[in-house]
């Protein structure tokens, strides 16, 4: 395998023609904030006092854990689902997931009325599961981490016919996350970071195309040091799969870069740091102590990532999405252990 080159050679996780590898343009995102807003509460975007004090900035938090199923993604699949061809509508979708993708797909099935299956590694979060199961899907676990999942959702998607959905290369899952941004812009027009975290890149690559775009304001992507897949693709323009995955943060738990999210990362995140797991670690028990808001491992990169950058940050306008509430009570204890 060699350098990535765009559309010639996409990712060896996209196999179906569907699998459109075109960036969503901000005529999209805003299609995708009209339905979104028909299905979806608003989130609010609130001031941290602990964060603001400790970096000495304006810091607020996009409040995407109050979103229903508890994750942001869940505006990408509702977005993808309304937009979908007729022709998919039987047999339905099937999607990998390590649980919060699979709960906005089976969200945004169940909205639509279409059938929907998601493949899980063997060792899913098991509230996620159950939560993907309340909302009428069919849960397969399959594989040891999520890339086998994946593998195992392409295989029976090519057998049985299903709309495969990928975490990342979708225009329109983007297209519906990106629309986060948007109401960070109507509501703190002056921002001046953003930090996201980065898994398979859709919340940044929503970020990048509406904060970035719109404002001048700095994106900045977070990953954990203990998969840092995408970090290797958006520094080294390879898409390489890293070859290992350890970090707990099952939000961003990858090791196969996809192709159109590295595309929109390369061209316009403003930077891309790495945190250890204790950092998001320390960053969980802080948000919990100070803010009484319990998220999960993949939301608090970007609390980690903003402390991580303490000095650089003062006197700005600092927005960061709690992008998800769904810790597991295993990684909760393991917090104070
Ligand atoms: C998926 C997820 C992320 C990472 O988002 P990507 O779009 O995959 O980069 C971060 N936080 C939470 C809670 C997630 O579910």
């Amino acid at each position: 395998m060699g350098k990535y080159e765009p559309i010639k050679s996409p990712d060896a996780s996209t196999i179906f023609p569907y699998h459109e590898l075109t960036p969503p343009t901000i005529d999209d995102l805003r299609h995708a904030h009209s339905v979104v807003q028909e299905h979806l509460p608003r989130t609010p975007l609130v001031r941290s006092e602990w964060l603001s004090h400790e970096l000495d900035a304006e810091v607020y938090l996009k409040r995407e854990d109050v979103s229903p199923i508890g994750a942001f993604k869940v505006r990408g699949g509702v977005y993808l689902v309304s937009q979908l061809d007729d022709e998919f509508r039987e047999p339905g979708l099937i999607a990998a997931s390590t649980g919060n993708h699979g709960q906005s797909i089976a969200y945004a099935g169940r909205e639509f009325e279409v059938p929907v299956v998601i493949c899980v590694p063997d060792d899913a979060n098991p509230g996620k599961v159950a939560s993907m199961e309340r909302l009428g899907a069919e849960v397969l676990h399959q594989g040891d981490d999520f890339d086998e999942a994946r593998e195992h959702a392409e295989h029976l998607a090519s057998e049985e016919g299903y709309r495969y959905v990928h975490s990342a290369n979708e225009p329109h899952l983007i297209a519906g996350v990106g629309t986060a941004g948007l109401e960070v812009i109507e509501d703190r027009p002056e921002v001046d970071v953003l930090f996201s975290p980065v898994g398979g890149g859709s919340s940044a690559s929503g970020y990048c195309l509406s904060v970035g775009e719109l404002t001048d304001a700095e994106i900045i992507g977070v990953q954990s040091s203990a998969a840092p897949g995408m970090h290797q693709a958006w520094r080294d323009g390879t898409l390489e799969p890293y070859p290992t995955m350890e970090t707990f943060a099952e939000g961003l738990a990858t090791r196969v870069p996809f192709a159109l999210t590295v595309d929109i990362l390369r061209e316009y995140l403003d930077d891309f740091v790495l945190v250890d797991d204790t950092d998001l670690k320390s960053a969980l028990r802080g948000m919990l102590e100070h803010e009484h808001i319990l998220i999960e491992g993949a939301s608090a990169s970007a609390v980690a990532g903003a402390l991580a950058m303490t000095d650089e940050l003062t006197g700005k306008t600092v927005v960061m999405p709690t992008s998800g509430r769904n810790l597991s009570i295993e990684n909760l204890k393991s917090l104070f252990e």
